[in-house]
């Protein structure tokens, strides 16, 4: 048998598990042919999905249309809201095919790239990137084969540069390529991005991430685009260049969301900064209080086997005692043997690793001063999270819009669990990537009776909540029309 029937919580129906034994730090998990029909989706769900990534650099719009599609009426079905994330390619560099593929390629002997879209001899390289040539200059590195193969610009001529192999190994066709320090003029979005984006503006997306990001404009140019088709998406930045990590308060504040994209920033800055890095964008995020997805090798080795290891368990953990909010499985779901338990196990080892942080003090985020979260809503988060610690109530609710309300309580790390209700199916979904938060369609709208009863039955039905039991609210200012926010206890009667 396999190990999972080792653990009971295995054993019992996911389906009948209350929403709050969830993780409350987020998953994001990237759809691949090994999770894409119905039914795998539905388990992933089930499993801890909150958040499903659209990779546009595989499969484009009239493939993803349908997974879009599926994703929607799975997540219907099971009453939970699932938030669908596109994730643009960006400028990202390729190599075009090899006449020798896959190609071995030894320590200091010489590769040379040259213009055109196609090569006849092995050892010349050809690129999707017309203007390589120009931009390289002597003494520069370029990355191949996910920076396992290593190159230094050695002479050029009008129509080639030569490289010798600095560190050895084996390239494949089409696979990408990283000029860690090069500044490149290529544009922030391609023709294809524009058409991907342009694709998702009418799929009802929640958040959309553009790669290899350089700076806030091209967040803000591609927030103005995605506005002016009427989309309501997030837009996410990943980090993955140096150029970012230099203006990383700038783009952070530019953005809905970040993501620390280990995989190519482990290429593009030295590997060896890229732990620090991360701690370092996540410390940025709490301070805009933005969500942030760390991604990229978490439990790696469930590609093929069905237990993580150690070193692995540890990345998952200490990235949410970083200050994650949400992590994400790659390829662990999307092409592996085991998307299921991948998930299962993430979900396993965020829970116990949150009982740890329920151990702590709350305490509220150090919020910058363009962190776009207003004094006084700041100040009313803060107070009801001090009520809820003091009266150990068992839940709060947030009546939200998806403002600031949600994003800077959200960053509190509150040992009490967070409901997020909305008239408005977006802000639903958006909470998918808001840590803590459990998102519960169907309420009523305003603060008043008819919430509070409403939420008093669900939490006596999913989190056994029962008499004496106390509520927080944060919610509108309905009730008085002078107050920005108010807070409200109710005890279950
Ligand atoms: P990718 O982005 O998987 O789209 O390359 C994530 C990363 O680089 O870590
Ligand atoms: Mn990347």
């Amino acid at each position: 048998m396999n190990a999972k029937s080792n653990y009971p919580e295995h054993a019992s129906s996911a389906a009948s598990t209350s929403r709050l034994a969830s993780s409350r730090t987020k998953i994001v998990a990237t759809v691949g042919p090994a999770c894409r029909d119905p039914e795998q989706l539905r388990e992933l769900i089930l499993a801890g999905v909150n958040v499903f990534r659209l990779n546009m650099a595989h499969g484009g719009p009239e493939k993803q249309a349908a997974v879009v599609a599926d994703i929607r009426a799975v997540s219907r079905a099971l009453g939970r809201p699932v938030g669908i994330l596109v994730d643009l390619a960006g400028p990202k560099i390729r190599l075009g095919e090899l006449p020798e593929d896959p190609l071995k390629c030894e320590t200091g002997s010489e590769l040379t790239f040259v213009r055109g879209d196609r090569s006849d001899s092995p050892t010349r390289l050809v690129s999707n990137y017309a203007r390589l040539i120009d931009e390289l200059r002597v003494g520069d590195t370029v990355m191949l084969a996910d920076g396992t193969v290593g190159l230094e610009v050695v002479s050029k001529t009008v129509n080639a540069a030569v490289c010798r192999v600095t560190a050895g190994g084996s390239i494949r066709s089409r696979q990408g390529i990283n000029l860690p320090g090069v500044a490149l003029s290529v544009p922030a979005m391609t023709g294809e991005d524009v058409a991907n984006a342009d694709w998702a503006t009418g799929q009802e997306i929640d958040f959309i991430s553009l790669s290899f990001v350089r700076s806030p404009d091209e967040i803000r140019a591609l927030k103005v685009m995605m506005a002016a088709r009427g989309s309501t998406a997030l837009v996410i930045a990943k980090i993955e260049k140096r150029e970012a990590l230099e203006r990383l308060d700038d783009i952070v504040a530019a953005s809905d969301g970040v993501m620390v994209a280990r995989g190519d920033l482990g290429v593009e800055i030295d590997i060896a900064e890229t732990a620090v890095a991360q701690k370092r964008i996540i410390r940025a995020c709490q301070r805009f209080a933005k969500p942030v997805i760390v991604a990229t090798q978490m439990l790696d080795s469930m590609h093929r086997a069905p237990r993580p290891t150690r070193a692995e368990v540890s990345d998952v953990a200490n990235a949410i005692l970083d200050g994650a909010d949400a992590c994400m499985l790659s390829g662990e779901t999307a092409i592996g043997d085991h998307p299921r338990e991948a998930v299962a196990m993430m979900s396993r080892i965020m829970r116990a690793t949150e009982r740890m942080l329920g151990e702590r003090p709350t305490t509220p985020p150090p919020l910058a001063e363009h962190s776009g979260v207003t004094a006084v809503t700041a100040a009313v988060v803060s107070g009801a999270v001090a009520i809820a610690d003091q009266l150990h109530a068992k839940l709060m609710v947030v009546a939200t819009r998806s403002g600031g309300t949600a994003r800077v309580l959200s960053k509190h790390r509150t040992r009490t669990p967070i409901v997020g209700v909305s008239d408005n199916e977006i802000a639903l979904r958006r909470m998918s990537l808001f840590w803590g938060f459990v998102p519960v369609p169907g309420a009523p709208t305003h603060h008043g009776p008819q919430l509070r009863e409403f939420m008093a039955e669900w939490a006596m039905r999913e989190a056994g909540l029962g008499r004496g039991d106390n509520i927080v609210y944060i919610t509108g200012s309905e009730l008085v029309p002078t107050a920005k926010n108010l807070v409200v206890v109710h005890e279950i009667e």
